[in-house]
């Protein structure tokens, strides 16, 4: 084998089922070797087994409780020091899909440290590293309620729309250093995120749930014709444009010395 063409390692979190677990086979497929993270150690085996035995990729699986700073800290330094690992994919998450005012704030907090503080530190493990090297690609699993803050719960939509903000300031800051960033913007998919949700994922109509596999697929697409920003279900690209420059055209007038005319206050009236 040519092992200049070998694509390397590729860390996995959330890899015990739905998205993740799909991640892992299509990255072995295309000839990474994997490390598989979740704390489900009898399902990363499992899955672990079968994967090697059908693509003959190297698999490791680590039980790990991202949630537990000391196994937190040994994916880490994985991540520090395998100097094989070419590609993170954030996927571990968890939702919720009750108001937030319904919601336990005990939950939030753990939302947020899953969905927010875990891929941060992840993230600031793998970066360095991947720049030291000159190479490596970080995938943000996010979702489109990052720009639809007002579907299901606020907390995740918010979680979800810092990663989407985290990825574009990575990809701006490390694009010319070597380091890919992605960030994928999935709609209903069919897993168990929606049991564990609160919302049986029957429930939704079939016309909006996409299937994990169709999920990846696009994605991986996504990633191979170079965008920092993949939305599966988007039927065309154009739309996120036009959000994107919208968005731009604002930069130079969103910090100025004096407020803007409509804000100034008649002292006449006033008075
Ligand atoms: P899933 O099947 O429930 O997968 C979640 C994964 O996260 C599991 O492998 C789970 O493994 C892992 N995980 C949960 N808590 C963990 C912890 N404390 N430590 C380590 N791993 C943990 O759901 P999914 O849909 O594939 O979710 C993957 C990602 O996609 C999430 O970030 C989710 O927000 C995002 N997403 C999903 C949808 C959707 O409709 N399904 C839409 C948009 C975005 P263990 O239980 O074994 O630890």
């Amino acid at each position: 084998m040519n092992t200049h063409l070998h694509p390397g390692t590729a860390l996995i979190t959330g890899a015990s089922s739905g998205i993740g677990a799909v991640y892992a086979d299509r990255l072995a497929r295309s000839g990474y070797d994997l490390i598989l993270v979740a704390r489900r150690a009898d399902r990363l085996r499992a899955l672990a087994q079968d994967i090697t035995s059908r693509t003959g990729r190297s698999v490791e699986a680590v039980s790990a409780d991202l949630l537990d700073a000391v196994d937190l800290a040994k994916v880490e330094m994985l991540l520090k020091r395998d100097a094989s690992i070419t590609m993170l994919v954030n996927n571990a998450g968890i939702g919720a899909t009750g108001p937030l005012l319904e919601s336990h704030i005990g939950d939030m907090e753990r939302m947020i440290a899953l969905n927010v503080s875990v891929p941060t530190r992840l993230a600031y493990a793998a970066a360095p590293a991947f720049v030291g090297r000159g190479r490596g690609t970080i995938i943000n699993i996010a979702s489109v309620v990052a720009l639809a803050p007002e579907l299901l719960n606020g907390v995740y939509g918010g979680s979800k729309a810092y990663l989407l903000a985290l990825t574009q300031s990575l990809q701006h800051e490390l694009a010319d250093k070597g380091v890919r960033v992605q960030a994928v913007l999935p709609g209903a998919t069919a897993t168990d995120f929606w049991q564990l949700s609160g919302r049986p994922v029957e429930s939704l109509p079939t016309e909006i749930v996409m299937r994990a596999e169709d999920m990846v697929d696009a994605a991986l697409s996504g990633l191979a014709q170079g965008e920092t920003v993949t939305i599966p279900a988007l039927p065309d690209a154009a739309d996120w444009q036009a959000m994107e420059n919208a968005r731009k055209a604002l930069m130079p007038n969103l910090s100025r010395a004096t407020p803007a005319a409509r804000y100034a206050i008649d002292l006449a009236d006033a008075a």
